[in-house]
């Protein structure tokens, strides 16, 4: 009986260690979706977007870039964010419209911010079911990091004094979340102007600079999840059994080899070389387009 019962207790937490307790009711409109995007890539990159999750979140995605696009205007409205910032590929630039990005959740009152590259297919239910076991209240930051150390960066103050700091960040092209509680108290560094000013500190890329400000500046630590993935991993690791729980993926090359998810169907690599229609059409088979496709 007591052994029994001792195997009852662990099957019962093993349960709740899967599936927790949801701390706060959630829903997709309670997320601020940020994409960075530049012009030229409006048409290579972001149309595939629009056609796959972007089309199922329309309402709560924002996509900032760096120069008007009419036909973009057409499609997206005010969700199409023109930053104003530069499109040169600079730390610079890339703060820029970070900076655009925080300010824009800020006033936007939405209770979760989170950030994607233009390379990142976006799945919204595992997001809004992960973000649901935390409070939008307390202090939180999710993401993948892409190294496996802190990162070391020299602080600059004024001209001559500097002072080393390691830090965690979660890399911007596997995608993050902030909670509003937090995203608040980053405001001093973060807000309006000062987030470049806080960026040319360290002088380091935009997401580094955001782990900059939560990690060593206000001492919160960033809760590392496996479900956000970046082209820096090898993407054909995700399998298709595990796709409807990731919250993101993306697509890259290395060496001009492919690295994509490994996702068979109607569309051959030449149709869908990123995958992303095919997994589109995993997770909402009754798109449309989808379902006049013949699978095998
Ligand atoms: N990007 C940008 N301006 C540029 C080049 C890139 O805003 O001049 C954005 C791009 O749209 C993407 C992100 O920066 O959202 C990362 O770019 P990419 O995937 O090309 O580079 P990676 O850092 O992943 O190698
Ligand atoms: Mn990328």
């Amino acid at each position: 009986i007591e052994l029994s019962r001792g195997k009852r207790a662990v099957e019962h937490r093993a349960v709740k260690a899967r599936d927790p307790t949801p701390v706060e009711e959630l829903s997709p409109a309670d997320v601020f979706i940020a994409v960075k995007t530049t012009k030229k890539y409006h048409h290579t990159r972001l149309d595939l977007l629009l056609d796959t999750w972007i089309s199922t979140n329309m309402l709560q995605t924002y996509v900032f870039t760096d120069g008007e696009d009419d036909r973009l205007r057409k499609r997206m409205g005010s969700h199409m964010i023109n930053t104003n910032c530069s499109a040169a590929h600079s730390r610079q630039a890339l703060s820029c419209k970070m900076a655009v990005e925080y300010d824009t959740f800020i006033s936007s009152g939405k209770k979760w911010f989170c950030h994607v590259d233009d390379d990142n297919y976006l799945n919204i239910r595992p997001l809004v079911k992960l973000l649901s076991h935390y409070s939008h209240a307390h202090d939180v930051y999710i993401g993948r990091p892409s190294l496996d150390r802190p990162l070391e960066a020299t602080e600059r103050f004024g001209d001559s004094h500097t002072r080393p700091v390691r830090f965690w960040f979660a890399t911007g092209g596997a995608g993050f979340c902030v909670s509003r509680g937090l995203a608040l108290k980053m405001s001093p560094w973060a807000s309006g102007g000062n987030f470049m000013t806080t960026a040319d500190r360290i002088r380091l890329p935009d997401d580094c600079t955001v782990g900059y400000i939560i990690e060593a500046l206000l001492g919160v630590g960033l809760i590392r999840s496996p479900l956000f993935h970046s082209h820096l991993e090898n993407l054909q690791l995700v399998s298709l059994t595990q796709i409807h729980h990731q919250v993101t993926l993306s697509y890259g090359a290395v060496d001009s080899k492919r690295n994509i998810i490994n996702v068979r169907g109607a569309l051959s690599l030449d149709e869908d070389p990123t995958r992303f229609r095919s997994v589109h059409c995993v997770l909402y088979p009754d798109t449309p387009w989808c379902s006049a496709l013949t699978w095998y």
